[in-house]
């Protein structure tokens, strides 16, 4: 579903990689270097000469793909997708690449993205007689290509373009080119490298770095950029009057080591953002602390700026599989204990500041604190958060819960500290965080500000997204 209000779960990751012998090798260690994007399936769908070749499944990258699959897909052209794993089960039929023939040939596609009026095409196109495979938005993209009467692809895919809003950050292959295509908002990340003289697209450069790949450029937002055999072709698909890049992605979703937007380096963001939360909320305390991973470079900038040092006073156990079955009888109850632990040596009698990226319901904060006093023995605790309170969710691709499960959308500071036991909680405010990205009239904050830059088809203000 795809109305507001719904949950959303269409982040993902996203490969391409033109003229390279290896593309399909490629394109695994693409997938293994943005797994963070998404675990619940992958997929890699290769060309060889006229050939799709197509392995996907539920699971994790390195589970999926073996010598032996990996040899099923040869040629020198490929793209990957891994899938966000999502609240309700997974779906195989869900899994991307999506691989479909239609009358100018075959063509796959992997999505990075959400489409706002999915729903709205789709009963436009099942009425004209389209038969889904999937519930995923980007089968939608597929027929509106194949539904589009003239022109070739390219003309088709500017008809496609037209009709959808919401993010996408794509790549499609043919049996000739490799085409990246990213919305004209350019929520979500998409760059361009290169590697042994082969053109590669992926949503992070970590991806680039683990295949030797230079990074050259991001795809614009409303480009479309086919890369075949005579090199590079730009084209604007989609006209672009403003930019909502998604600051989420430098909160939460990306890699530190990454370079999004323009190229500028996830980790130094989030260490600003650190900065800028000692700045705005200084406290007496003896140890900076994060919630590994995701609060570790704000945790940093906090203990620089304050000069209180810095320490891993929590273990992340990072081993654990989906698959992991919490026995039910006579062993206690783990909470979060199976996914993070506190070292008592550093915390007991201490006054702990505790640095996260962001609160959603609450429940992994108020785990938290709780355990930091209980188990590490802390003496105070204080949570301070590297963004404003999360009031509204994501209809862009972010996997955020419904507006009344976000604990800030309907309680205040000092409500949020008493559910969650600390002594203090503090946020980043939204003027420190602009302050601190760069080219920030550039992003969508909408999940800190209630001010989304899509509407949805049928939605006549802004004020109906607020319920
Ligand atoms: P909660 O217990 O719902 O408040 O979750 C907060 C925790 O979830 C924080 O530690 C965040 O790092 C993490 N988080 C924030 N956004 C997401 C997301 N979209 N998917 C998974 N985890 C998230």
């Amino acid at each position: 579903m795809h109305f507001p209000g719904d949950k959303f779960r269409e982040e993902c990751g996203v490969f391409g990689v033109f003229g390279h012998p290896e593309a399909a090798n490629l394109t695994y260690l693409g997938l293994y270097s943005l797994q963070h994007r998404g675990q619940e399936g992958a997929g890699i769908c290769s060309c060889s000469g006229k050939q799709f070749n197509l392995e996907k499944s539920i699971g994790l990258v390195a589970d999926i793909f073996n010598e032996r699959r990996l040899k099923r897909l040869p040629g020198y052209s490929a793209i990957g997708h891994n899938r966000y794993s999502t609240a309700g089960g997974s779906n195989p039929k869900n899994v991307q690449p999506i691989v479909a023939n239609f009358s100018l040939g075959q063509l796959a596609i992997a999505h990075n993205g959400n489409l706002v009026n999915a729903m709205e095409l789709r009963k436009e196109l099942e009425d004209e007689g389209a038969i889904f495979q999937s519930s995923s938005d980007s089968e939608v993209f597929i027929h509106l290509i194949a539904h589009s009467r003239d022109g070739d692809l390219k003309e088709r895919l500017v008809n496609a373009v037209e009709k959808v809003a919401g993010s996408y950050s794509m790549v499609l292959l043919t049996e000739k080119e490799l085409i990246a295509l990213r919305d004209p908002h350019g929520i979500r990340p998409l760059a361009l490298g290169q590697v042994d003289g082969a053109y590669v697209v992926a949503s992070e450069t970590c991806a680039f770095d683990l295949i030797g790949a230079s990074y050259i450029r991001d795809i614009e937002p409303g480009e479309m950029l086919i890369i075949n055999a005579n090199g590079l072709n730009s084209t604007r698909a989609v006209a672009s009057p403003q930019r909502a890049f998604c600051i989420f992605e430098y909160i939460y979703f990306a890699r530190p080591d990454s370079l999004i937007f323009g190229g500028h380096n996830v980790n130094t963001v989030r260490k600003a953002f650190g900065k800028q939360l000692a700045i705005e909320h200084p406290v007496d305390a003896d140890i900076v602390i994060p919630v590994p991973d995701s609060g570790v470079p704000s945790a940093i900038g906090y203990a620089e700026q304050s000069g209180i040092p810095f320490d891993f006073g929590l273990i992340r156990n990072h081993y654990i599989g989906r698959t992991f079955i919490e026995p039910k009888q006579t062993i206690r109850h783990f909470g979060v204990k199976i996914k993070l632990n506190p070292i008592r040596d550093l915390l007991e009698g201490k006054r702990v500041v505790v640095v996260d990226d962001s609160i959603v319901r609450g429940t992994t904060s108020k785990k938290i604190v709780k355990m930091i006093r209980e188990s590490g023995g802390a003496r105070e605790v204080h949570m301070k958060i590297s963004s404003p309170p999360t009031i509204g969710p994501c209809f862009y691709g972010i996997d955020t819960p419904t507006r009344q499960e976000l604990i800030a959308f309907s309680h205040n500071v000092e409500e949020i500290r008493r559910y969650t036991t600390a002594d203090s909680l503090a946020y980043l405010s939204i003027e420190g965080i602009m302050k601190n990205l760069p080219n920030p009239d550039d992003f969508c904050a909408a999940c800190f500000t209630n001010q989304y830059p899509i509407i949805f088809p049928g939605q006549e203000s802004q004020l109906e997204l607020l319920f």
